[in-house]
């Protein structure tokens, strides 16, 4: 009875853990629309890296180095040379640190604990089973051994009664002594194997126990996350101001990288466009971060602002 009702703790808190880890953040990025320069890609954009906040952790080198490489996105696909840096342009890009990067932080360092727990509680799931599957074979080792032991007991009892009615020879007393010894062990013999048996229920418990603690600290972690960083919250990962490009938040270099390309767009003039995969779609998530490249719709937005043939 016992078993079962452990097994069914545990498919319960599985089931709970599987609807947990469903949720999920997106982080989107606003712009103010394009306000128009005048002769648009006639000769390179020229621009400059401004403000750099070291809290980034990310050298004014090191973000030249990316802006470069979201220059050449550009470049590359539209065979055209778009942009040019000039250390003393007016137009500069900047790092700013705010709030976005330290909700940024805060969410990665909540998503790693929520990762290790989970690895606890792989670890700790895992252990149940092993221990679970030892304490089933036990268990019914020891209840085939009490039938058997219970048998022994009721013809022993038998032949005793017999013995007595019968007034039987001292042969066969001996031998019901010698049965009744053997009797007797196999009662001690049961009484170890009981102990055995509940110390691993024991054991069980325990594991069931620890788990509940690992998944109620998940489940705290994950309503802070939600609290925090859930729901229809957004910000914008980078803003283009006309004057200049600012970068707010990013999670890695690929994806700063991105944020930058969009930003370099609307530097030439790009407005948004519809399809999602496209850089210039108004929120940074289905595009290929690791090698971004132009959709169609943003190389033909680019021709109709640039006038290219
Ligand atoms: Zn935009």
């Amino acid at each position: 009875m016992k078993k079962f009702f452990q097994y069914f703790i545990i498919i319960i808190l599985f089931s709970a853990w599987g609807i947990i880890l469903q949720n999920k953040t997106s982080v989107r990025e606003t712009v103010s629309e394009f306000t128009g320069i005048g002769l648009p890609c006639a000769k390179p954009f020229q621009y400059a890296v401004g403000i750099v906040d070291p809290r980034f952790d990310l050298s004014a080198n090191n973000f030249l180095a990316e802006i470069r490489e979201a220059e050449k996105i550009w470049e590359t696909q539209s065979g055209k040379n778009l942009f040019e840096y000039k250390p003393d342009a007016q137009f500069k890009l900047n790092l700013i640190f705010d709030e976005r990067q330290v909700a940024s932080n805060a969410a990665d360092k909540l998503a790693s604990n929520l990762d290790q727990l989970e690895i606890s509680h792989q670890k700790i799931a895992n252990q149940y089973e092993d221990l679970a599957g030892i304490y089933e074979k036990k268990m019914a080792k020891y209840d085939a051994n009490v039938v058997a032991y219970e048998k022994k007991l009721r013809d022993y009892n038998k032949a005793v009664a017999d013995w007595n009615k019968n007034s039987g020879s001292q042969d066969e007393y001996n031998d019901l002594a010698k049965e009744k010894k053997t009797i007797n062990e196999l009662y001690d013999k049961l009484e170890k194997e009981r102990t055995e048996v509940n110390g691993l229920a024991g054991k069980t418990n325990a594991l069931v126990s620890k788990e509940q603690k690992v998944v109620n600290e998940y489940n705290a972690n994950v309503s802070t996350y939600k609290n925090k960083y859930g729901g229809s919250r957004e910000f914008e990962k980078g803003l283009y101001d006309g004057k200049g490009i600012s970068l707010y938040q990013f999670k890695q270099l690929a994806d700063l990288r991105l944020t930058i390309v969009h930003e370099l767009g609307h530097a030439l003039g790009v407005g948004h466009v519809e399809d999602p995969q496209s850089i210039m779609y108004y929120l940074l998530s289905d595009q290929n971060m690791e090698n971004p490249q132009l959709s169609p719709d943003d190389l033909s937005a680019l021709k109709a602002v640039c006038k290219f043939e």
